[in-house]
Parts: C-alpha cells; structure tokens; sequence
C-alpha cells in the first residue's frame, strides 16, 4: 500500500514538524513511531517529552518528498537522504541545547530548519 511506504500525516491536527529533519506528521504519529529519519538520534517513540521538545508546531509551507535522489527540491532542502514524506519550508524554534550536543557528540551537525528569523 502507497500509504504505508509515505510517511504522512494521518491527521491534518496537531501536526508537527521534526526540528533536526522537518518532517510533518501528526503528534500522535511522532510518538507512536518516532521520525523516520531521526529516531535513532532522538528516540522520540513513546515519549511525549522529547516529542515536544524535537518537534515544532509553528512551521511554514509543505513539500511532498516522493523521490528523495532526483528532487531538486530536496537537494535544495538538503533533505535527499531522507525518507520519503511531507517536508516543512521552514520550521520555527530550535532543538534544546542538550540534545544538540548530544547530536554533535555522535557526529550529526545541527542546522536549524529556522528560515524565517535569519533572513
Ligand atoms: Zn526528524
């Protein structure tokens, strides 16, 4: 089924986006499967807290992401590695400084997907 291999949201409320790779889901989806590109680094399945604290609800504009290797698009958002799903333009806020260094330590640099403010 198409629906099971797209990662997206299945409920158009409370939808969040994920801070490290900006990926929309709904925040039921975030916790009860965690982001699909960063799971391993932020462990947010079954857990309410990091899910707050890893994912945004203020976030701008959408892309659909169906051909993470050939989108020009995801090049641009430097998202071609990433699963595929719907992508935030723009996410507002930053993860909580403990985490990015917890990030950095396993070698992941974190951009923020911010791109309202720095302008
Ligand atoms: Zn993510």
């Amino acid at each position: 089924m198409a629906e099971e291999l797209l990662s997206i949201p299945n409920d158009l409320r409370h939808l969040r986006a994920c801070l490290l790779c900006s990926l929309i889901k709904s925040f039921e989806q975030f916790e009860f499967d965690g982001c699909d590109n960063c799971e391993e680094f932020l462990g947010m399945k079954n857990n309410r807290e990091m899910v707050y604290d890893c994912t945004s609800n203020n976030f701008d504009g959408m892309l659909a992401l169906t051909n993470p290797d050939e989108s020009w698009v995801a090049k641009w958002k430097k998202i071609n590695r990433k699963c595929m799903g719907i992508y935030a333009i723009s996410v507002s806020g930053r993860l909580p400084p403990g985490i990015v260094r917890e990030l950095k330590s396993r070698g992941v640099v974190y951009r923020s997907r911010d791109n309202s403010t720095n302008v």
